[in-house]
């Protein structure tokens, strides 16, 4: 017997939400993102159930060539760029696209020879100021750009900070707007909650990350509500029962203690398989396909649940830590944190298996 914990990958839900994403975006093209190992879903996994996405987003070159060499021919963006001029040429070769969001990645592609032309997509800072090329030097940026006998086709891009919040994407959207107006260049500019809530952004390429996996980008409307279907089910079992007296207390810091005579399941999930440590006794579980709450503090390797409802439950009992019954968004939200957080944080020594 091994440690019961597992992950399942849902390659379904995976098409679903791309579906719904389309739903969404008809005219769009869909860059599915799949940084961060595939929000911790496997990269080469996700890239194989959204093998009909017209382009993927990844952080790495190596990720990027990993999918070439995975056999996918669509469209390929390393989405911070390049970070040193030797990139150049294997990201050719690859026929990679590249966002150039700063000057040396401008200095990179003016000084490289006799590369087959890279798909740049320039990005721009519209007021999120993480990454991009300042207003007051975007026509310069541009035309440099332009003339580079490296680059090929341009597309303008921009990421905004409040789509799936108050004040939305008005200033960022008109910023974009009015610097990019007359150019004749395709766009992109929508994360999974733009192309849920601001259809005006769709352009010419979405980029949904989050929604693909089955989570929420806003904290209120869960995924359901969206009609998207959780990618990941995280499982694992009870592995021992206990039975508390009034007064008696579970785990470290003693931080439940029982008012009455019940029962305590562990579970074999702690903070080092992923689950947040911060998860305050009542963050949703289930056991035996039940609803019940958490108790005490989250272990290293274990977690302890409440059984007082859940009299059949026993050694052996199934627990579903998140997926199609506890919503992954309810996880985060009890524990402060976001779904994409918890699904990115899943630990490598948790098993993965593919399902659909
Ligand atoms: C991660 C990322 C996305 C996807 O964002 P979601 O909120 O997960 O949909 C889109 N664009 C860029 C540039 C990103 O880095």
């Amino acid at each position: 017997m091994t440690r019961p914990i597992h992950a399942i990958i849902h390659a379904d839900a995976l098409c679903h939400n791309l579906a719904v994403a389309r739903r969404h975006a008809p005219r769009s093209k869909m860059l599915a993102v799949i940084k961060a190992n595939g929000y911790g879903h496997g990269m080469l996994r996700v890239a194989r159930a959204l093998q009909d996405a017209d382009g993927f987003g990844v952080l790495s070159l190596a990720e990027a060539v990993a999918l070439r060499e995975a056999g996918f021919r669509q469209t390929v963006l390393v989405l911070e760029g390049l970070f040193d001029a030797d990139e150049l040429p294997l990201a050719a070769r690859h026929g990679v696209s590249v966002v150039v969001h700063s000057e040396p990645q401008l200095r990179m592609l003016e000084t490289a020879r006799g590369l087959s032309p890279l798909d740049v997509f320039l990005k721009i800072n519209t007021g999120m100021n993480r990454l991009g090329v300042a207003v007051k030097d975007f026509r310069k940026f541009y035309e440099r750009l332009r003339a580079c006998e490296a680059v090929g086709a341009i597309t303008l891009m921009t990421h905004f900070a409040t789509a799936d919040e108050a004040p939305g994407i008005a200033d960022q959207w008109a910023v974009f707007n009015q610097l990019t107006e007359g150019i004749a260049a395709p766009r992109t500019l929508a994360n999974s909650a733009a192309i849920l809530r601001h259809p005006e952004t769709h352009a010419d390429w979405a980029r949904p990350g989050i929604m693909l996996y089955g989570a929420s980008p806003f904290a209120d409307e869960y995924a359901a509500q969206l009609d998207l279907q959780p990618a990941m089910t995280l499982r694992s079992e009870i592995i021992a029962v206990q039975t508390l007296q009034s007064g008696d207390a579970v785990g470290y810091g003693r931080r439940f203690v029982a008012e009455k005579t019940m029962r305590v399941g562990t579970v074999a999930c702690g903070y080092a398989d992923g689950y947040p440590r911060h998860a305050p006794t009542g963050t949703p579980i289930a056991v035996a396909g039940k609803m019940t709450r958490t108790l005490g503090r989250v272990s290293m390797d274990m977690l302890c649940a409440d059984l007082s409802d859940i009299p059949e439950a026993d050694i052996g009992s199934p627990v579903e830590l998140w997926g199609g019954q506890v919503p992954v968004d309810a996880v985060a939200q009890a524990s402060g944190t976001i779904g994409y957080e918890l699904l990115c944080a899943v630990a490598a020594r948790v098993p993965v298996c593919e399902h659909g």
